[in-house]
């Protein structure tokens, strides 16, 4: 059998050196067809094995900036070997490395030959290549190509390879938030329509459209110019948002995540280790001996994020309250000047009050994202991943997982649709599962008003507090659930991987109000469109069928009883009263009487009600759990989204029961009426963190895992746990 190897590596990594002692006197050196770079190829006869040996040119990157570059890339492209080996001087592994991990991306089979061990030993480098072989997925054999120590080893594996290797799986970096949802979309794009997927690996080629590589282009014009032309409009609109952020452009990123992913798998389990380090520090390891450290980490990353939930709350007070006021202010306002009636009920109950209870939230939301956008801009939230990933792994789950969480709202206010796709990063199914099935517990965005009104309502003085517990809640719950389905329905060994460090930047003020407010009008635009669209249905279902006339005749029977009960003058000087008179006892009395009975035929009315009924069916079972029958309506609305829970119970408490008039918040309705308490509350409060996934992440885990068995898994499964967890929070509570 014959194999073709390709020799890749640096200049002066020692490729010329090696590939000498392998061929010995059977060589030629010619000429790459078309250019003027050197082509040596020598035989290297082996257990029956005839290797072609192709050296090719030294490089320290595959981008297409020079001659070298482009001719050592196509002809691994178009040649194919079975195997190339990546020359690495191991006395400079980090520069190094920065070639092998393109080779990977570029998916060919490879196997890493660590040169100068000799000169390495030397500089008192340690490095454990068993550790790194697994974390890179090729073989690493360490040699030392003047000598020829090791060079036996390294060809036994590089056959290996050649053997059993017909395809590698191209690594995959993540290249931040940002970028990563780019290639996705382009990757789509490229995969659908098979866009020179017969060369390059498609998330490569997306890579190379955002690194701007010129052969890359070209190419794509040629092979199909519409999508070419579409694909650098995503770049552009891509550069262009990010020169606006963070004042940086995508093949900057990309060099630098590059270069973050080294230095972080460097840095995994002791892989690298340097006895006597004559390196200078830089400025970002220094900040990482303190922020990073084992023991001060974890205690700076819990105080960080309790600074960030108390900078929240104060905060956005003063402007949640202006919005609130104005909500109250518009719904007064339609309400005195349009006539009672179903026009009026549409838009002060179901939609004023319902979208009104999300937007209020509005300003809060937007200090949120403004922190979380400081902490992420700055480079710290992927050491707050980075330092997870040890507890990550104890509980079957991977560091990369961390980010996942984040996305979905693991700090507060994410959203598990791109937290369930930016598992995709994840090498290993079973912690993609696994992760992807646990991040919509964390604290979406949509959640977060839920919070916002019940800690508001009954919490006001321990704000932060109680929102730095829901958060340990949300991830020791979905910590527990991972292990238990990789214990159980997701079996499986872990298998290695490597966090990406950025390096830390100094965030720009233009940045960060940019970020600030991209997912704050996000939020806005959800509350006018689809929260906007579920209000106004559940009003509907709140609202019919009416009480039929029988039942209206007897509460309009009733204030007839109550008028007639006292003296006419009485009823006329109600009739004839406007805001400003001075009303006589009586006829308080008498309004008294007669707001009670409107409020009673409401609440009928509401009960009477397709939503109501359903509410009211379940309250024998949710009664266990501490809800009433409106609650249950605002649930059953929270599966379509979850801000749906806080509009639906504005509608609900707007639609009966307490004064409208006297309580401008529902917070402040909440707090007044008699079927609420702090313990409902708190029970309300775990039951929206567990329960089923809105339907868009639904839709999106069954995606993603590959099966609708999946999407209804999370439905079901979620909701039994999240009313188990209620049940057993309110029943407790109940007896203290
Ligand atoms: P190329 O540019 O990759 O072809 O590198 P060369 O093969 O020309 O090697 C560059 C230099 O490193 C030469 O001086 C080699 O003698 C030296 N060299 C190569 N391999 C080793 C090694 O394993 N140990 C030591 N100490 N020197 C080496
Ligand atoms: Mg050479």
């Amino acid at each position: 059998m014959e194999a073709t190897v390709a020799l890749g590596g640096n200049p002066n990594s020692g490729k010329t050196t090696l590939f000498n002692g392998l061929t010995g006197s059977r060589q030629h050196v010619g000429n790459y067809p078309g250019v003027t770079v050197d082509k040596k190829e020598g035989i290297y006869a082996y257990n029956g094995y005839k290797m072609h040996i192709v050296d090719l040119p030294g490089t320290y990157s595959l981008t297409a900036y020079s001659e070298e570059e482009v001719v050592a890339r196509d002809f691994l492209v178009s040649e194919k070997p079975e195997v190339t080996i990546d020359i690495v001087d191991a006395s400079n592994l980090e520069r190094n490395l920065y070639l092998t991990v393109q080779l990977l991306e570029l998916g060919v089979p490879s196997c890493v030959a660590l040169n100068m061990m000799d000169v390495a030993k030397n500089r008192g480098i340690e490095i454990d290549t068993k550790k790194l072989s697994d974390l890179l997925a090729v073989p690493v054999l360490p040699v030392i190509a003047r000598t020829g120590q090791g060079r036996q080893e390294l060809m036994d594996s590089a056959a290996e390879v050649a053997k059993t290797k017909q395809k590698q799986e191209p690594l995959e970096i993540s290249y931040g938030q940002d970028l990563d949802g780019v290639i996705r979309q382009m990757q789509d794009d490229i995969e659908k329509n098979r866009f020179m997927t017969e060369c390059y690996p498609s998330r490569w080629i997306a890579i190379k459209y955002l690194e701007n590589d010129e052969q890359i282009l070209k190419k794509g014009q040629e092979a199909n110019p519409s999508l070419a032309a579409r694909l650098e409009k995503k770049v552009e609109k891509i550069s262009h948002h990010l020169q606006r952020t963070l004042d940086t452009y995508p093949e900057a990123m990309i060099a630098d995540y590059r270069y973050g992913y080294i230095s972080s798998l460097l840095r995994q389990d002791d892989v690298f280790h340097q006895k006597y380090d004559k390196n200078r520090l830089y400025v970002s390891d220094k900040i990482d001996r303190v922020l990073t450290n084992r023991f001060m980490g974890p205690i700076i990353m819990l105080l960080i994020l309790m600074g960030l939930y108390h900078f929240t709350f104060t905060y956005s007070e003063t402007p949640v309250g202006w919005t609130e006021n104005f909500f109250g202010w518009l719904a007064d306002t339609v309400s005195a000047n349009l006539p009672d009636g179903l026009l009026q009920s549409l838009i002060v109950s179901g939609i004023i009050d319902g979208v009104g209870g999300v937007m209020g939230f509005a300003p809060l939301i937007m200090f949120m994202f403004f922190g979380i956008a400081l902490l992420e801009d700055s480079g710290y939230l992927a050491r707050v991943a980075f330092m997870l990933d040890r507890v990550f792994k104890m509980f079957g789950l991977h560091g990369s997982s961390v980010m996942a969480y984040i996305v979905s709202g693991g700090i507060a206010g994410g959203c598990a649709v791109p937290g369930v796709m930016a598992t995709r990063t994840l090498r290993s199914p079973r912690e993609r599962l696994a992760t992807l099935l646990t991040a919509p517990f964390m604290n979406c965005g949509a959640k977060l008003p839920v919070f916002a009104l019940l800690i508001a309502a009954f919490f006001s003085e321990n704000e932060a507090m109680m929102m730095f517990i829901l958060t340990l809640i949300a991830w020791g719950g979905a910590l527990i659930v991972a292990k238990i389905l990789r214990l159980t329905i997701i079996k499986g060994e872990a298998t290695p991987f490597v966090m990406e460090l950025p390096p830390y930047r100094l965030p720009t003020f233009k940045g960060l109000m940019i970020h600030t407010w991209e997912l704050t009008w996000q939020y806005i635009k959800k509350a006018g469109t689809i929260i906007l669209g579920i209000s106004v249905l559940l009003w509907a279902m709140m609202t019919f069928p009416g009480l039929p006339e029988s039942e209206t005749e007897k509460f309009e029977g009733k204030r007839e009883a109550v008028k007639a009960a006292v003296s006419g003058s009485v009823v006329q000087e109600l009739e004839f009263a406007d805001q400003d008179t001075q009303l006589s006892l009586d006829a308080l009395a008498l309004t008294q009487q007669l707001s009670e009975i409107d409020a009673q035929e409401s609440e009928t009315a509401l009960r009477y009600s397709a939503a109501g009924r359903i509410g009211t069916a379940l309250e024998s079972v949710t009664k266990l759990a501490g809800f009433d029958w409106r609650t249950n309506i605002a649930l059953v609305g929270g599966f379509a989204a979850k801000e749906v829970v806080v509009s639906t119970l504005g509608t609900a408490y707007s639609l009966g029961e307490v004064d409208p008039e006297e309580y401008t918040s529902l917070a402040q309705r909440l707090a007044a009426s008699p079927n609420w308490n702090p313990l409902v509350a708190i029970s309300l409060m775990i039951f929206t963190v567990f329960y089923a996934p809105c339907f868009v992440a639904v839709v999106c885990i069954a995606k993603e895992a590959g099966s609708w068995k999946w999407g209804a898994f999370s439905m079901i499964f979620n909701t039994a746990l999240a009313f188990g967890l209620s049940v057993l929070v309110f029943q407790i509570g109940s007896l203290i």
